[in-house]
Parts: C-alpha cells; structure tokens; sequence
C-alpha cells in the first residue's frame, strides 16, 4: 500500500519537473536555490480551488509558495475547452490543450503545482444544478476527493462563492460547492473507499473563500462590511534575492495565459489579499493562513532532527559557493532516509532534496535524442550527459531508460562533460504520445479517463525517462529526467520540444466538414504521413451507408519518414438530408491506424502532439441560396467565411480601413463578424458607408456583439438595447413568432425541424429592447425563464434590410447544423427578388 503511494507522488512531481525540461534550459541561481531551502524547510501545503485556467489568484498562489514557501498547489475542475482562442484557430479540446499548458507555465512561473479533473468545460452555464448534471457531479467529485487525499493541503482555497447560485457561471459556483462538501468528506471512509488502497484519509484544517471588494458589489461596500470572519494578508511582498515583488511575479504567471488574451502588468507595492473563513476555526494570529498548524520538521515522525540541521544549513549558506552546502544537506539525507515511512512527506522531501543536492553541485543531467518522432518498433539514439561543475566526489552508478538498464557508469571529475551515446529499442507495445484525456471519447461534461491516478495530472508523463542512480559522497541519490528531443534552431539556438511516440501512419482530411447543398459529387482529399520510412498498405474511407465513395481504397506506398502523400476520393450524397462522418483507415497487416495528428506550436508553451480520431463530417443540407457573392468583415475571429464558402457562397473579406473608398454596392449580403463593434475600435466610423449599402438596396447582417461601452448608434441604424440575455440550451425550443415573414419562407421554408441538432447554445447578448421599426421573428428562452424574441431583428431601411443578430451563426455554421444553413441562406436572401420556388 504505501508503495502504491509513493509511486503515484512521484509521477506528479516528475510531471512537473518534466515539462519545463522540455522547454528551456535552466540550472538554479544560487538565490534560487536559497529559496528551495526554504521551500524544503516548510511542511505545510495549500490547495487552490476552481473551475477555469485563468479562474485562480495568481498573486495569492504567488505568495503562499513563494512567500510562505508553502506547497501550493492550483485544482482547476476543467481544462477551458469552452473558451474563445484568441491567438489560433484552435477550439474545443485543442484549445482545453493549449490552456492546460499555459496553466502548467503559470504555475512554473509562480511555484505551484497543477491538477485538473475529468470535467469538461462544457461552455456558459447558468446554474450550478445544471452543471452538475452535465459533468456528471459523481465522477468529478471523486477526483476532487482524489487530489485532496493525494496533496493532504493543510488548508483549502475556494475561488468562488458556494452560497450564491445562479448568480455567476454555473462553472463558478460548482468548483465552490463541491470543496465545501469535500472538506470533510475527504476524511470520510464511506466515501470512494476503493480509493482507500492506495490513499489515506485526509481532514484538512482550514477552509477560505479568496474573497475581494468585486463580491460585495463595490470598494465603497466592502469597506464598510463586517470584516471578523475575514483574514487579511499583504500579499505585496518584495523578494530582494530576486529583485521581483510578488505582484510581478503574479503578472508574469497570469500572462501565460496568451490564448485568453490576458496579458498584464506588474503590481507593485503592497496588496491586501482577503480571505473569509468558510471552515475550520479562526487562525489566531489574522496575518498568518497557516497559524496554529505545524509547519515544522516536528510534523513528521524523525524529523525534528532536520529543524537544527537546515536552521544551520541556511544560516552558512553560501551564496558565492552553494557546493559549500552539499555536506549539511548529505547529512539531513541520511536523516530523511532514516525516517519511518510516513507515505507522504518523506518521499515529497526526499525527492526535493535530491534535486536541491544536485543544483547545489550545477550537475547538469540530460538524456536526449535528434529525433521528435518515433513509433513502436523503431530504434533511436538517446544521447546522455552528465556534467559536474564543482569538486564533490560524485558517480553514476547506472541510467536506465523506462527500467530498461544500459551499460553506463563512472566518475563524474570536476568540471569534465561526460557524454554517452546509446541505441535503444522502442517495443511494439509502447503507448501512443497523446494528452491522455484525449484517447478515449467522453460525454460532453465529463473525459472518460479509466485509470484514477492519471485525472488529476496536468499532462500525460513523457514517452520516456532516464533514471540516473548517482553515488555522491557515498549516498545513493537517484534523479529522473525525461527524454526530450533536442536540436538547433539557426534563429533561435538550441531548442527542447517533447519526444513522442506516434502511429507508422496518421490521417488527415482536407476539410472537417464537406456540406452537399446543390452538387451531389465532390473530391475528398485525404493526406497520409508516414510515421516511419517503408510505410506500405490500404488507405480506405469508412462512410455511413447511403453515402457513396470511390475508389473502395488506395494501395500506399512512402519510402520516407514524415513524408505525405495525398489521395483523392469521389464522393456522392443522397438527394435527401443525411448526416454522417468519415473515417480514414489505413491497414498495414493486421494493424490499423484510425488516427489524425495535429501538431501545435507556439513558442510559450511545449509542442504539443494530438491524435484525435481521422474524421470528417458529412452533411446533406436541402439547401436554396439567393444572392452569391457576400461580403464579411472580421470582427474578434470566427470560421463563418469559410463555412459560407462550402455551401457555394463566394465570400470576399472587406477590410474596414477599406470601407470609404470600395465599392461595395455589388455585394448581394455584407455580414459583420462576432463581436467586431467590441473588436474594431474604428468600425463604428463606417457605419454611414455600411448602412448607405442597406439603404441603397443591400442586406446588411451584424451578428453579436457584448454590451461593454457600446451604445446602438454604435452599430444599428435604429434604437436597441444589447443586453447579456443568452438561451444556453441548444435544445430549448424555438417558436416560429411571425411565420408569415420572407425570412421564415424565402428561399428555405423554415420549420421547427431547422431548429433539430444545433450544438452548444442557441445564442447570445440578445438585445432586450428595440424601436418599432424592427420586426422579430423568432422566440426561445431557456427551462424557467421569460422569452426572448430579439435573436433576430429585421429592419426594413430604405430599400434595403438591416439585420441584428444574437443567434450562434459562428459556432452553427462550421458545425454543418442544417437548419442554421437554411435560416442563415433565407437572412441572405432578403433583399432579393422571390424568383425561387420556396
Ligand atoms: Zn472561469
């Protein structure tokens, strides 16, 4: 049991070690290791609690690791799928991979760690009853429980507020909930006791809600309020060893998070954090989180020991010579190991000492190859090195790559690189490279993750790793390092990325989706890349049944590694609506790949490898047009461009700077992007030259925008009112209001059956008043709550229309929702003559 323990507290630490590796070389200044001791000399641990990647303080996080030097760690229940991506096109699961990075580059920013759950971040939801429905509350729950059993956090914090909901994201308040129901249930062993094999109990002492002026409702508020169940600490800190303040240090963390677009400055000077006591009793001392809890090496059996020895190692620490340390820390080594095994701190602290020995001697451990990619079965070179840059005796004893031993061994001498080059065999049933969440399907709310001790990691452990056992002054220390893949950039220098582990052959189609409006035939372009040189075999299309492709499948074959080839099907719809996907196979003897691998490269965080299943979306939609050539103009990025272009609009981006001199009177449709009024400080300048087009005979379509400063004469000809007013359930029923109107007729006849099988919400920021001249046309409103009827408004202005719109179009449309097509074709359609038969 207690091995069970120490091997799954191992794995998160070297998770996060690891993936730094990956990204920078970087050896600890003497100051930075100055701050590990004292890190190491602290036995307490906090747990920060919350739903999002960019959900958590960043600045309390900060402090308590930092400051308090206490083990931090941050449980974001989700990985941000939901969220918007403002630096790529990346969204849903790929965007919840990026984000997972950026939240694991905060935290080495700010000295925490990172857990997530399998819950998903499904996208807005209004109340927590809801949430919890969708996450499946049960699943989350137990890996919440998991965590804290596994972290023991001496004091929990919430983000958010459990005692009011509906009053924020449903998210929000969940993450809130659930801690304070964890609390004790944490130390209860009616709950998930299969957990109890390899866990123990855990009653955690303390409970705060990380409160501020924003939930009372102002600074004015919050100043006169009742303040005793409140503790304040200044978490405006200044660390002079490191020339940073702890504000600093919080902004840097917080501007990871680049996807999210939350880049921000530093603060300095000082900065009440406050933080209300939810559970637990009242620290007596109001300034210090951890009072009255014992921090000290007396916490542990045979550890008090350990107080004198690190009081003394810190007080002769030398900050010119930190090798000088190496012997008062061999020395609490050997106090360490004799330590009764408490299946906690002790592994932690041994684990952290044996680093902290290593950075003190600037032995430079590293096991890398030339290669980013392998698959099973193929054999690559790991080069090792080992570098001592100061005079303690020290040896390897061995290195062994994922428990496979190699021959290596000897003397580490003074400042002389020592390098090893060994060939090692991948075996054929190496797992594929992948974020772990990602390999088997899940339901909307919840990843299905079947092994309990991977839900809680931030990332999926390296491909491989090299375990170095080092004697150093006569102790057997061992250090474990991921294999990375190492090369030379001629612009950047030497560069560390991941080395994965990849299918011999991976899929991809040309497009996500191939709509049939009018055609009936069209070429589908299937690439396969070669994961390995000699890759021969059959690449054929799975289909559904009434869908038609050929050829049956092609014969492959590619002499080199990486190289792509591409190959063209034909494919023919049904002449009635269907919906499907297609999957690639590729077939190579008995073996079959099913799998597309998306690479995504940014220089903040990690490459990333994804194998996602190799599919594409097929969709019949009876679908008229009237007016072809459409002009859009981006607003805060959305995919409706191309979208519109599968059903066979020719679609022309209009750059605003453009819009006084075009002639843009040839357009039969101009549609303005999500959220450009929000995005374009300058659009609303053109707005004389976008109306005049309506007026003139156009149709002028503006989808949503948010409410923050902006007035209607910002961007509507006449009044209305934005207002944050959304239906989030995209099966909440539609009601045709005005069913004589063109919109609904001309050229599509639009019934409630248009309104089947849209995904994640119906709309957003419906303006909630408006003048007469408008006319709605349409009305939904989430379970419980009044209709709404102004998604879409429609006025007639001069000869022409103009349009305001809150429906979903840009999430819709690239979906291939059927009905969002034929409504959005007839909005299109208004200014042109009925010459279709509708
Ligand atoms: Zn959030």
């Amino acid at each position: 049991m207690k091995k069970l323990i120490s091997i799954l507290k191992l794995s998160l630490i070297l998770v996060f070690t690891g993936q730094l590796a990956a990204q920078e070389l970087k050896h600890k200044s003497a100051s930075d290791i100055y701050e590990e001791l004292e890190k190491f000399n602290f036995l307490g641990s906090a747990l920060y609690v919350a739903a999002h990647p960019d959900d958590e303080n960043t600045r309390l996080i900060s402090y308590l690791s930092n400051h308090l030097h206490a083990r931090t760690a941050y449980l974001s229940l989700t990985r941000g799928d939901g969220g918007q991506n403002l630096i790529g096109t990346e969204i849903r699961e790929l965007l919840g991979v990026i984000r997972s990075q950026e939240l694991q580059m905060a935290r080495a920013t700010d000295g925490g760690q990172q857990f997530f759950t399998r819950a998903n971040d499904f996208g807005y939801s209004k109340h927590p009853d809801e949430t919890l429905k969708i996450w499946n509350k049960e699943q989350v729950f137990e890996d919440m429980i998991y965590a804290i059993r596994s972290f023991e956090p001496d004091i929990i914090i919430n983000r958010f507020d459990h005692r009011t909901p509906g009053k924020t994201h449903g998210h929000h308040t969940s993450s809130a909930m659930l801690s304070v129901e964890a609390f004790d249930a944490a130390n209860d062993p009616t709950v998930y006791p299969k957990q109890l094999k390899s866990l123990k109990l855990w009653q955690t002492k303390r409970q705060y809600m990380n409160t501020s002026w924003w939930f009372y409702g102002s600074r004015e508020k919050f100043a006169e309020a009742d303040k005793t169940n409140l503790v304040g600490v200044d978490a405006g800190v200044y660390y002079p060893s490191r020339g940073i303040s702890n504000g600093e240090i919080s902004s840097f963390a917080r501007s990871k998070h680049l996807s999210q677009g939350f880049g921000s400055s530093g603060g300095r000077g000082s900065y009440q954090e406050w933080l209300e006591l939810i559970n637990g009793d009242m620290p007596s001392n109001k300034e210090n989180l951890f009072d009255g809890i014992n921090t000290t090496w007396t916490r542990v059996k045979g550890g008090e020991p350990i107080n004198d020895l690190m009081a003394e190692t810190l007080n002769e620490f030398d900050f010119r010579a930190p090798s000088e340390s190496v012997n008062n820390l061999l020395s609490i080594y050997d106090v360490l190991k004799k330590m009764p095994d408490d299946g906690h701190w002790k592994e932690i602290k041994l684990k952290h000492l044996s680093e902290i020995i290593v950075e003190c001697m600037g032995l430079h451990l590293e096991a890398a190859t030339e290669m980013q990619q392998a698959t099973p079965g193929d054999s690559i070179e790991i080069q090792i090195e080992a570098t001592n840059r100061s005079s303690i005796l020290a040896s390897i004893s061995s290195v062994s790559l994922n428990n496979k031993d190699t021959d290596i061994n000897g003397a580490l001498e003074e400042n002389t690189q020592s390098k090893w080059f060994k060939n090692f065999g991948i075996s054929q049933n190496t797992p594929f490279s992948n974020p772990y969440w990602l390999n088997e399907k899940g339901t909307l709310g919840t990843y299905k993750v079947d092994n309990p001790k991977m839900r809680n990691l931030p990332q999926s452990p390296a491909a491989f790793e090299a375990e170095f056992q080092l004697d150093i002054e006569g102790r057997k220390i061992q250090v474990t390092k991921d294999v990375i893949y190492r090369y030379v950039d001629p612009a950047k220098g030497e560069i560390r990325q991941p080395f994965v582990i990849t299918p011999a052959a991976t899929m991809s189609f040309s497009k996500d989706m191939y709509l049939f409006a009018e055609e009936n035939t069209q070429t589908i372009e299937v690439t396969v890349r070669a994961g390995k040189d000699n890759l021969k075999g059959k690449l054929k299309i799975d289909h559904p049944k009434e869908w038609v492709v050929t050829p049956s499948f092609f014969d492959v074959d590619i002499d080199r590694k990486a190289k792509e080839e591409v190959f063209n099907f034909t494919l023919t719809a049904p002449k009635k609506v269907s919906e499907g996907h297609l999957k690639a196979v590729f077939q190579e003897g008995e073996t079959l790949f099913d799998k597309t691998m998306i690479s995504i490269n940014y220089d903040h965080i990690p490459l990333q490898t994804v194998l996602l299943p190799a599919e594409s979306k097929v969709v019949k939609v009876p679908l008229k047009t009237g007016g072809k050539n459409i002009g859009y103009v981006m607003g805060a990025g959305d995919k409706m461009p191309e979208s519109l272009g599968y059903v066979g609009y020719n679609v022309t981006l209009i750059e605003p700077s453009t819009l006084n001199t075009a002639n843009i009177s040839g357009y039969d449709a101009i549609v303005i992007g999500i959220r450009a009024y929000n995005a374009l400080k300058n659009l609303k300048l053109y707005n004389e030259k976008l109306f005049g087009y309506a007026e003139n005979g156009g149709t002028l379509i503006t989808q949503y925008n948010t409410s923050r400063r902006l007035n209607f004469d910002d961007l509507a000809p006449y009044p209305l009112k934005l207002s944050r007013k959304r239906v989030t359930d995209e099966y909440a029923e539609v009601r045709l209001i005005n069913p004589k109107h063109k919109a609904l007729n001309y050229p599509n006849k639009i019934t409630s059956k248009d309104f089947d099988g849209w995904v994640q919400e119906r709309g957003l920021y419906f303006p909630e008043e408006w003048d007469s001249n408008y006319e709605t046309i349409i009305s939904s409103n989430d379970k419980g709550e009044d209709p709404l009827d102004g998604s879409i408004l429609i006025a007639k202005h001069g000869k022409g229309y103009f349009v305001y719109t809150g429906i979903s179009w840009f999430r819709e449309l690239p979906a291939g929702v059927p009905g969002a097509y034929r409504l959005f074709a007839n909005l299109l359609a208004l200014s042109q003559n009925e010459t279709i038969d509708p």
